[in-house]
């Protein structure tokens, strides 16, 4: 394997302290243009039969009323693609003049048709004119410029279309299907999907033809950021500034599929990354429409924000995943994972049924307590009295001038001070202490006090605009002040609705713990407590820092899906959703599936009408069973495997 691209600065945005957005090149799509200055579009895709054309005209507005300017619509073959002309008229004749995208894997013929009749076809390099068989080929130098010579003569006829047409272009790379040309000289990396996108760009160029849009796509919110990232240093580097289309592939669904798509798109939005948003939801394609825009929306007036006093830091690297090197202190930090911290202060504890939400369920029976993995690991109580005795793993922090007064210094309570108590020389903890800083107050004079200590741990906030950048700095400013405290992230959404405390969370939280920054999350919200911790175990989920779960990686859907993928996936999920630890693909077809579903354990997907076939990894277990005995026999292959798990009786 080999690489071209060896990125020698971390210069990837415009500012890592202020926020702008990049200014990209303005891409015609339609009337709706993309890019420059223009605001940030939404767009989703219909999930009907393209040759239904009633109903994907339907789906087609239901997602513009619900805020999408741009439809995207699946042409598998040359009827679906000469459709599009039918689709497009009706359209017209309700009055809609949406610009309209089509999506296209294998089939040049069909691209070359849809070219003509809609304002933009998506191609993906890893399946236009290349192959994908999951074989691992040498390719000499001499061999892969040959390779890509027959991609140029392929491909070519395309751009020459969209040039005289004025039709525009996405350049869209997946990191499940990175052909077997890309994956046997580049891996299954960053680098393989920038080159993959480029190769096409750059056969773009040749014939002069600018009106493209890149897009990086991964269901690994980490994988996608560092590909995203990549490619703004790549392009920068060959002079290019492409419109860039955000998305989170087969991100699933309900509170799963949101924080995903915040997380992944929100963290490259707060550097100023981002001319479109599609969110993949594995639920009806308008009710995407309405996440996108709370996503996007934030970073109106962002600009305004205060002012970040910079720490410039050489050793960030934007392009791998660095987890922050700390020491332990108790349960916190060093190789440990993320801790959650949840505000008590305001919930009535008077009974150990109030813990359940928070993953302790009491039997009263066994006098027992079974715990959850999304138990969280520490609550905040202003006053630390409890009506019964608390499970062992779980921990109290109180406020300093509380815990001062504790006749018995109980070894599961600890204090927290603020900056100011902190520092008065009082009493302290042998053990664990806990500061409440604002990165403000974060200054030398405190960080020299502090130094020498063994016990502490920050709970950091900010109450900066650009929340996550001016946090970040702080780790930089630690950095250079080589302080190894473990770090809790602690922000307060209590003033913002349950929706966008979820979205945002995910964002602000997410872009931190995927560049390795933080031991834990300390989160305030108007939420319930059960809503919260879900939310905050799916973030820690998301960024891969502490897995409690099954993962699900089900595709949003489209014209080619052979069953109802949100049906199926609640069964799935119903079914196996106690396997911690273990990732399933749902995918609609066969055609894109196997390659979507990239770094599953497990396949489950559509490969005829009632028709299954299951996968082990990439390879293939049981071809084309009939769908009703399918979960059944997914489940085998997990027992076969030795990661089922029998539920226990309630
Ligand atoms: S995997 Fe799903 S979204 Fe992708 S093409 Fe197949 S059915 Fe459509």
């Amino acid at each position: 394997m080999q690489s071209t691209i060896t990125p020698t600065l971390n210069k990837y945005c415009n500012d890592l302290y202020k926020y702008s957005r990049y200014v990209t090149r303005e891409v015609k799509i339609g009337d709706v243009a993309m890019g420059a200055n223009n605001p940030i579009r939404i767009q989703s895709m219909t999930t009907t039969d393209t040759m239904d054309t009633i109903g994907t005209v339907e789906q087609s507005i239901r997602i513009f009323e619900a805020g999408g300017e741009y439809v995207r619509i699946t042409a598998p073959s040359k009827k679906e693609a000469e459709n599009l002309a039918e689709i497009k008229k009706e359209l017209k004749n309700r009055g809609y003049d949406i610009p309209l995208i089509a999506d296209i894997h294998f089939t040049p013929n069909a691209a070359e048709i849809a070219a003509r009749i809609v304002e933009k076809v998506r191609v993906n390099p890893g399946n236009y004119a290349d192959k994908k068989k999951f074989q691992t080929i040498e390719y000499s130098d001499v061999q892969y410029q040959e390779e890509i010579d027959r991609i140029r003569k392929r491909f070519s006829p395309l751009v020459k279309i969209c040039k005289t047409e004025g039709t525009a272009m996405r350049i869209g790379t997946n990191h499940g299907s990175l052909s077997d040309r890309i994956m046997s000289r580049y891996g299954d990396t960053p680098i393989g999907m920038v080159e993959s996108a480029l190769e096409f760009v750059r056969i773009c160029e040749d014939l002069n033809y600018y009106n493209i849009v890149l897009s990086m796509k991964a269901s690994n919110p980490q994988v996608m950021i560092q590909a995203y990232r990549l490619l703004m240093h790549q392009m920068a580097e060959e002079n290019m500034n492409y419109p860039i289309h955000l998305g989170v592939t087969e991100a699933g669904d309900g509170v799963d599929g949101r924080v995903k798509s915040a997380m992944g798109i929100g963290a490259l939005l707060e550097d100023g990354i981002g001319d479109t948003v599609r969110v993949s939801l594995t639920e009806a394609p308008e009710a995407e429409c309405p996440v996108a825009i709370d996503i996007a929306d934030r970073y109106k007036g962002r600009e305004n924000h205060q002012e970040i006093k910079k720490t410039v830091v050489s050793m960030f690297n934007p392009f791998a995943y660095n987890k922050r090197k700390t020491n332990a202190v108790s349960k916190i930090g060093k190789d440990q994972v993320p801790v959650v911290v949840a505000d008590f202060s305001k919930v009535n504890l008077e009974t150990p049924e109030s813990l359940k939400s928070v993953g302790y369920d009491y039997s009263e029976e066994l006098d027992k307590w079974n715990i959850s993995d999304q138990a969280i690991d520490f609550i905040f109580l202003e006053e630390p009295k409890l009506n019964f005795e608390i499970p062992g793993t779980l921990q109290i922090i109180t406020p300093y001038k509380t815990w001062k007064d504790l006749e018995i210094k109980d070894t599961s309570i600890f204090p927290l001070y603020d900056k100011e108590s902190f520092l008065w020389k009082v009493t302290k903890s042998d053990t664990l202490n806990f500061v409440s800083i604002s990165t403000d107050e974060l200054d030398e004079e405190f960080l020299n006090e502090i130094n020498h200590e063994k016990s502490v741990v920050l709970l950091l906030r900010s109450d900066n605009k650009h929340w996550m950048a001016d946090i970040r700095n702080s780790f930089f400013r630690l950095k250079k002040a080589n302080i190894d405290f473990p770090i809790i992230l602690e922000k307060d959404f209590s003033n913002l609705s349950e929706k966008e405390s979820m979205l945002f969370s995910a964002t602000d939280f997410g872009s931190l713990l995927i560049d390795g920054y933080g031991d834990g999350i300390f989160m305030k919200s108007s939420m319930d407590a059960a809503a919260m911790n879900e939310t905050v175990f799916s973030i820690l989920q998301s960024s891969r820092t502490r897995i409690s779960k099954t993962e699900y990686i089900s595709c949003p859907s489209c014209g080619r899906t052979l069953f109802d993928l949100e049906e199926t996936t609640a069964h799935i999920r119903s079914k196996t959703n106690h396997l911690k630890g273990v990732k399933i693909g749902i995918m609609g077809c066969i055609v894109n599936g196997p390659g979507e579903m990239a770094d599953a354990d497990y396949g489950y997907v559509g490969s005829g009408i009632g028709k299954i076939t299951l996968y082990r990894g990439q390879t293939v277990v049981k071809k084309n069973i009939p769908s009703e005995n399918a979960v059944n026999e997914l489940i085998e292959i997990i027992r076969e495997d030795g990661k089922w798990v029998d539920l226990k009786p309630q």
